[in-house]
């Protein structure tokens, strides 16, 4: 029998493009855990960065395992095969026991009519004025709503469905944590539409553990949120006191809870996600990702001499192939190219100067440059082509690279949204 495994209420995704921070990364939990409270740490890598790097998911299990061995991590700890469809799964099966299955590509392709009307029927109590507990006032929904938002996501449930069918076969029932993501995409999702995709995910039986939607306002790879903060925090909450009663009245997993992709940076609406999990006893997955790349370059300009020339170069690379590099991430990016120094600009950088328009400390330091960061933030296709020059300059300067990597977890992601 496979052990039935589950994902504890609060954990974050960490990522790791290079597989070179996994004990940096890891550390921020243990001082999680030192300062009261346990964060599961998950290595979430996609497909896509696996392709860009030239990567197998066999190398993000392994350097999971090392750290967790050489750290003596006694907690639960998982590898996420994130982005992963029907397609592009296989590899993943073996060293992945966290899969996000993506539908996002799948919404608006129009289901079955004769699908629709059968939702539409079978969900009579979606209809009507709808009172759900903690949220404010009831949410009318009429049966042109339940058919509008059936044909708009239940073809990527049922897709879903395919996915998890498929998985389960081959991984195992129980065998590995699924969350659906429905975030790169250009709409973000009401919490009524949520309610609505989680009768349909618990009418595939689907038995998910995290839930990514995309929510109102910007996300933007590796920077703070762009947005209307009272409207993120109202529908946050909204969220969450959906899942709740989707999970009592559909019978979804009781540890069902949101997850937060390109959830990094997003220093403004932390205080937020803090207070409504706390009020409405519920979980988080917060997903991060390239921060830790960028902690990479920043602890390699910090160090000075030829790591400096490293970063530099990186920059100037990605800055010629500007365009190239941020076509894959363009629902998450938002680069305005007039704010960006050129490459001969930064070439002529201090590590000081380096590091304060890269590190994420707007607060601290004007010199700040978001638009900088986000074309770094996509750039580590230029590391990865350096033929192992980018991983040895990791490997010369690690002591420095870690400290970056494990403070900018803890302090400023860990302890805004678990500990403050
Ligand atoms: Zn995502």
């Amino acid at each position: 029998m496979p052990e039935h495994l589950q994902l504890s209420k609060y954990s974050i995704g960490v990522g790791d493009r290079f597989a070179h921070q996994a004990k940096a990364q890891l550390t921020a939990c243990i001082q999680a855990r030192e300062a009261g409270v346990q964060v599961t740490p998950v290595w979430n890598k996609s497909n896509r960065e696996h392709l860009i790097i030239g990567s197998e998911p066999s190398q993000t299990r392994a350097a999971a395992d090392a750290a967790v061995e050489q750290l003596g991590w006694q907690g639960a700890y998982f590898v996420d095969a994130d982005h992963i469809n029907l397609k592009t799964s296989g590899r993943f099966l073996a060293p992945c026991d966290f899969f996000t299955m993506d539908v996002a590509d799948d919404i608006g392709r129009p289901a079955e009519s004769a699908a629709i009307d059968a939702f539409v029927r079978r969900h009579p109590e979606l209809i009507g004025q709808l009172s759900i507990p903690r949220i404010d006032h009831p949410l009318p929904i009429d049966e042109a709503f339940v058919r509008r938002v059936a044909s708009k996501f239940l073809a990527a449930v049922q897709q879903a469905g395919l996915i998890y069918r498929d998985l389960a076969a081959k991984r195992g029932e129980g065998a590995f944590v699924p969350e659906i993501s429905m975030d790169e995409t250009d709409a973000p999702q009401t919490p009524p539409e949520l309610l609505v995709i989680l009768a349909a995910i618990a009418d595939e039986q689907i038995p998910i553990q995290t839930i990514a939607p995309k929510f109102t306002g910007r996300f933007n790879k590796g920077v703070d949120y762009v947005g209307d903060l009272q409207q993120f925090t109202k529908e946050f909450r909204d969220d969450l006191a959906t899942i709740a009663y989707a999970v009592e009245r559909y019978g979804l997993p009781r540890n069902l809870k949101l997850s937060v992709h390109s959830g990094s940076d997003k220093y403004s609406i932390y205080p937020a996600i803090r207070e409504a999990i706390r009020d409405l006893d519920a979980g988080v997955h917060l997903k991060t990702a390239g921060t830790t790349w960028l902690e990479e370059v920043i602890g390699l300009a910090e160090s000075g001499g030829d790591g400096l020339k490293l970063a530099q170069e990186v920059y100037a690379e990605a800055h010629a192939h500007a365009a190239e590099l941020c076509a894959p991430y363009a629902t998450v990016i938002d680069i305005h190219a007039e704010n960006l120094p050129l490459p001969v600009t930064v070439a002529s950088w201090t590590s000081e100067q380096f590091v304060r328009a890269l590190r994420h400390d707007g607060k601290h330091h004007p010199e700040f440059n978001p638009d900088l960061r986000q074309l770094l933030h996509v750039g580590f296709k230029v590391a990865a082509g350096m033929n192992g020059r980018y991983t040895r300059a990791l490997e010369a300067n690690e002591p420095i690279i870690a400290r970056n990597v494990t403070a900018n977890l803890f302090e400023r992601h860990i302890r805004p949204i678990f500990l403050d």
